[in-house]
């Protein structure tokens, strides 16, 4: 079976530190594997987006050398296919409407069920959650993490249409994996607890399809230890440094360099990194910090 990997960034600003390190490693892991990679634009939810973040992504990777394969996927040209897989869902019984405010949810850690057997308030908006199956352990061998072990009972059912009408994530990220082939998944710990989610949606819409590869990488953090977003205001890359930016990311990655790397264009030196590669490396760590990218090179 061929390594399809993927990035999907989400458009809400341009790339920073924390996303071009988990780029990097599955760029990475993909082409020391002769793997493909995928690129997905995950603009469901147009108004947390900034026009023109596309494109500027686009371009800093392109910028880095981060070339990627075949079409892109734009998340916003998928909604036939996203009410599609509501419907078999739907048909299979394991989407329900749901008339819950967030008022009404306030203090549940996950989902009480109120609206499992028929929503209590038909007339409102209605969102729609897929029923989980409560018997499944989601077990996984993290590639990073290590062997994982989560109950759906523990998580709950998720919202998989918005009562505004919008795509929720773990309906359109399952999807999306499962129709682009896509074999191995390598981001942000912040999405482990998606997972046990996206192994159940994956087996209801195709249980025929292989279990996901995953690993999840430490998140990069800022001072107060929140994860870089758009949202606490990290800065974009500046990619005219891209070889700089490249070998720093592969330190905090703890790869093994060579300090010649840094005399060469980011083509070269990612060649170079592709063939010394090794996810075992990367620390089993939930968070590092954004200093350990600003100081890790002594040649500033
Ligand atoms: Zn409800």
């Amino acid at each position: 079976m061929q390594y399809v990997g993927r990035f999907a960034p989400t458009p809400s600003g341009s790339l920073h530190l924390g996303s071009l390190v988990t780029a990097l490693a599955s760029w990475l892991d993909a082409r020391s594997q002769q793997g493909k990679w995928l690129l997905r634009i995950e603009d469901l939810d147009p108004p947390r987006e900034e026009p023109g973040a596309a494109d500027q992504i686009l371009y800093s990777l392109e910028q880095l050398g981060l070339f990627w394969d075949g079409p892109l996927v734009y998340q916003s040209q998928r909604s036939a296919a996203y009410q599609q897989a509501l419907q078999l869902l739907q048909d299979k019984q394991l989407a329900y409407p749901c008339s819950c405010t967030r008022k009404e949810l306030a203090g549940f850690s996950i989902y009480p069920g109120f609206c499992r057997q028929g929503p209590r308030y038909p007339n409102r908006p209605l969102a729609w959650r897929f029923a989980v199956d409560n018997n499944l352990k989601a077990r996984w061998q993290d590639a990073i993490q290590g062997p994982q072990y989560w109950s759906l009972a523990d998580a709950g059912d998720v919202v998989i249409r918005r009562k505004d009408q919008l795509w929720a994530y773990q309906l359109a990220v399952t999807l999306d994996d499962l129709e682009q082939g896509i074999t191995h998944i390598v981001r942000g710990i912040d999405l482990l607890d998606s997972t046990p989610w996206q192994i159940n949606l994956a087996q209801a819409l195709q249980p025929e399809a292989p279990a996901f590869q995953y690993a999840h990488l430490p998140v990069i953090v800022n001072k107060q230890g929140q994860k870089l977003s758009k949202q606490n205001l990290a800065p974009a890359l500046d990619t005219t440094q891209a070889t700089q930016l490249l070998y720093r990311s592969l330190l905090v990655l703890q790869q093994r360099v060579d300090p010649a790397w840094l005399q060469e264009k980011p083509a070269t030196l990612l060649e170079e990194a592709a063939k010394n590669w090794q996810l075992e490396r990367v620390p089993k760590v939930t968070q590092l910090p954004e200093e350990s990218l600003k100081t890790c090179i002594s040649t500033d």
